[in-house]
């Protein structure tokens, strides 16, 4: 049996002397964060057991044959019980990574910091929260894009720098890891862990700016990829995206409960502001580093004229419908897609069937604009939760069906066309096909409300490499037999795109489709095509 387990309680479990600048470093020790982790209390999930039926559930099917979320982030400034808050927010992120979750929290004079692995809920009980006193917090939960997936890779990090107490939390991937990370160890630079984050606050670290505030923005220049990122000092709150805009990052205002000035919020998606009943102002701009602190909230643009290229997959699966990001609902752009996806492929049947929970809302749109009646044909069981989707996806066949059954008697003898977000390696879209036609349907129609993907993500997206991905390697045509439908279709590129602008004008990123990386950074191994087998 595996047991949950607990980093960093207030001064334990931070990164400190190996992130000094190089005049400061003697022999660094390895932190306390490197040590053996510590076992406390609860068990956590077996493989075997059911978790917390109070448990937010992701969004997809585990059986290999998905993608996983990235991470998302929170960041709170003049709130009394400013833990209790980043603890909603995360919350209402938890869609974007179950993993493991953090929150640290300063009170102008000390920096706390408790990490654990598992859900938000399962972590931060009221005992727990009490540890982390302060006005101020950031947060952070986690689905391991890069690094391992043990504890010591959980944010926020908690580092002691020559430019002060930091801690950092940040959603996304870096994708010039190697040469920044060369650079540093070649200036003295000791890394603790594998994670994204440290590299920035070691760039921090070493970094010849005089003041921090001048440090970090110099840091976040050097850095290519895809970060939105919280930080904290004792006395202030800092939120960055990367000049490209991959990852969405919100602020938001609240009245503060103790009066004087307003609590300044942030965070991943604005579906967090609406359990934090806090007011949406704006999206941090690309390039753009904002600072709050007693004197108020202050921005610079510490990077400008690259492209934007926000993650068009957000609008498609990632971010919550309730949310806002790049500009818009994205329950707006889901309605839209199935609707577009209508109006390309439209084909004759019964009903309209989405695959839940994502495609619920293409789903919509379709029946709506096709004029056939939508139907809850699938029902899924929200209580299986993480067991099937840690990384080392130890139960896989049996996902499918735990996770999704048939309303035999909405589909028996009925022409299906069903509604999903993608198709990686075609298995999991197989299942589903032959549990509706198992259940009855005379034919099942699969459509999908994005195009092709056929290259993977570097950018905190965890996709197979272009040889497991089905569309890279063989037609529409093939696959269809593959997941033995009757008819298959995709969204087309320039249908996604009508359905995701508005009047201003946002530039996406639409690799996974295209093959098109807006950076130069890429690993050449993960693009190759499969093998053409003699
Ligand atoms: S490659 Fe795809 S998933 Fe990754 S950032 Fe670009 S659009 Fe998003």
């Amino acid at each position: 049996m595996t047991h949950r387990l607990y980093q960093g309680v207030p001064g334990v479990g931070d990164i400190s002397a190996s992130l000094r600048a190089p005049s400061m470093m003697g022999h660094p020790e390895r932190c306390a964060a490197a040590k053996p982790q510590r076992a406390v209390k609860e068990p956590a999930f077996a493989s075997s057991q059911i978790p917390d039926p109070c448990s937010l559930t992701p969004q997809f099917i585990a059986d290999g044959d998905e993608l996983h979320e990235e991470c998302g982030v929170v960041a709170i400034h003049n709130h009394p019980h400013a833990a209790h808050q980043a603890y909603l927010g995360l919350y209402a992120l938890q869609h974007r990574g179950q993993e493991s979750a953090g929150i640290a929290t300063a009170d102008g004079h000390h920096l706390a910091n408790i990490k654990g692995m598992g859900l938000v809920s399962e972590i931060f009980t009221d005992d727990v929260l009490a540890k982390l006193p302060g006005h101020m917090a950031i947060g952070h939960t986690r689905y391991s894009t890069t690094g391992d997936s043990a504890l010591l890779n959980a944010q926020p990090i908690r580092v002691e720098s020559t430019k002060g107490l930091i801690a950092i939390a940040h959603n996304g991937n870096l994708v010039n890891l190697g040469a920044a990370r060369a650079r540093l160890e070649r200036d003295g630079a000791y890394f603790q862990t594998t994670s994204d984050s440290e590299i920035i606050v070691q760039l921090i670290a070493h970094s010849r700016a005089l003041t921090l505030v001048d440090a970090i923005a110099d840091s976040l220049s050097h850095i290519e990829g895809a970060f939105s990122i919280v930080m904290m000092t004792r006395d202030r709150v800092f939120a960055a995206r990367d000049p490209r805009g991959f990852r969405p990052l919100s602020m938001g205002r609240m009245k503060n409960p103790a009066g004087g000035p307003d609590t300044v919020v942030f965070a991943s998606e604005s579906c967090a502001f609406d359990l934090l009943r806090a007011e949406f102002i704006r999206d941090v701009l690309p390039g753009e580093l904002v600072m709050v602190s007693e004197d108020g909230v202050t921005s610079r643009q510490y990077a400008s004229g690259l492209p934007q290229s926000s993650c068009i997959f957000e609008h498609v699966y990632f971010a919550r419908p309730d949310s806002r990001i790049f500009g818009r609902w994205v329950q707006e752009s889901r309605d839209q897609m199935g609707r577009q996806l209508a109006r390309e492929s439209g084909v004759s049947a019964d009903v309209v069937v989405p695959v839940p929970d994502s495609g619920v809302t293409a789903a919509l749109g379709y029946a709506e604009e096709a004029h056939i009646p939508f139907r809850l044909g699938l029902i899924r069981n929200h209580y299986v939760g993480r067991t099937f989707i840690e990384p080392e996806q130890r139960v896989r066949d049996f996902g499918v069906r735990l996770k999704l059954n048939p309303v035999h008697n909405l589909l028996a003898g009925r022409r299906v066309i069903l509604i999903d977000d993608s198709i990686i390696r075609g298995t999991t879209s197989r299942k589903i096909v032959r549990m509706v036609r198992g259940a009855g349907a005379t034919e099942v129609h699969l459509r999908i409300s994005c195009p092709p993907t056929i290259s993977p993500c570097f950018y905190g997206v965890d996709t197979p490499s272009k040889r497991d991905l089905i569309a890279a390697n063989q037609s529409v045509e093939e696959i269809r037999r593959y997941i033995e439908a009757d008819s298959l279709a995709y969204l087309s590129l320039d249908g996604l795109l009508s359905c995701v602008q508005d009047d201003e004008k946002v530039g996406y990123c639409t690799a996974c489709y295209t093959g098109n990386y807006p950076t130069q950074w890429v690993d050449v191994e993960d693009i190759l095509p499969a093998a053409v087998s003699s």
